[in-house]
C-alpha cells in the first residue's frame, strides 16, 4: 500500500468525468488499499478516485456507526428521502467548509472487487458523504451546491461566540471526505 497525494481544487482532473469500472483486477485492489490508506492520513470519511488523480468511477468510505470500511465500485444512487442542511468539508479543499443540503437516507448500488453487486442504505452523515464522493465522479465539488459560498475554518474559530459552532462545523467538515 501506498499513500497517493490528494489533488487540491484548481486541478482540472477534479472536474472530469469518471469512466466505467471494466477490471475488477489486482490493480483495481491496489488502488482501492493506497485510497483507504490515503483517507484514514488525512482523516477523511470518504475519498473519490479522481481526489488521487485517477478517472474511474470509484470511491471509499469508512462508516461511523458501523464502523465498515467499503470501496464502492461503479456506484449509483438508486433511491433518495427526505432533506438534511448542514457543514460539509473536502480534502481537496482543506481548511474550508459550506452549508450543503443533501438527502437524509439513500439507497447506493455499487459493485465489489470481485464485480458483485451490492446494495446499502445510509442515513444522516453517511448519506451525505455518498452523495458528496458520486458527485467527485461527475466532476462536481461541493463548492456548487454550497449556499452562501464558501468559509474559512480558521476565520469562524477565531470569532469569539461564534467559535463554538464553527468548532462543531469542523468535526463535521473534516468527518466527510
Ligand atoms: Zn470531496
Amino acid at each position: 500500500m501506498a499513500l497517493r497525494k490528494v489533488l487540491l481544487e484548481g486541478d482540472s482532473t477534479l472536474r472530469k468525468k469518471s469512466r466505467e469500472v471494466s477490471d475488477f483486477d489486482q490493480r483495481t485492489q491496489e488502488l482501492i488499499d493506497d485510497m483507504f490508506e490515503t483517507m484514514r492520513a488525512e482523516d477523511g470519511l470518504g475519498l473519490a478516485a479522481p481526489q488521487v488523480g485517477v478517472l474511474k468511477r470509484i470511491f471509499v468510505m469508512e462508516a461511523v456507526e458501523e464502523n465498515e470500511a467499503t470501496a464502492f465500485i461503479n456506484p449509483v444512487l438508486i433511491d433518495e428521502k427526505g432533506e438534511q442542511t448542514g457543514a460539509e468539508g473536502c480534502l481537496s479543499l482543506p481548511g474550508l467548509y459550506g452549508v450543503v443540503s443533501r438527502p437524509e437516507e439513500i439507497r447506493v448500488r455499487a459493485q465489489d472487487i470481485k464485480g458483485d453487486e451490492f446494495e446499502r442504505t445510509y442515513s444522516g452523515l453517511e448519506a451525505r458523504c455518498v452523495c458528496h464522493e458520486i458527485d467527485h465522479l461527475y466532476g462536481i465539488l461541493y463548492r456548487d451546491k454550497a449556499k452562501g459560498g464558501l468559509h474559512s475554518l480558521d476565520e469562524e474559530a477565531d470569532e469569539g461566540p461564534a467559535g463554538e459552532t464553527a468548532v462543531e462545523k469542523r468535526v463535521s467538515a473534516k468527518a466527510v471526505d
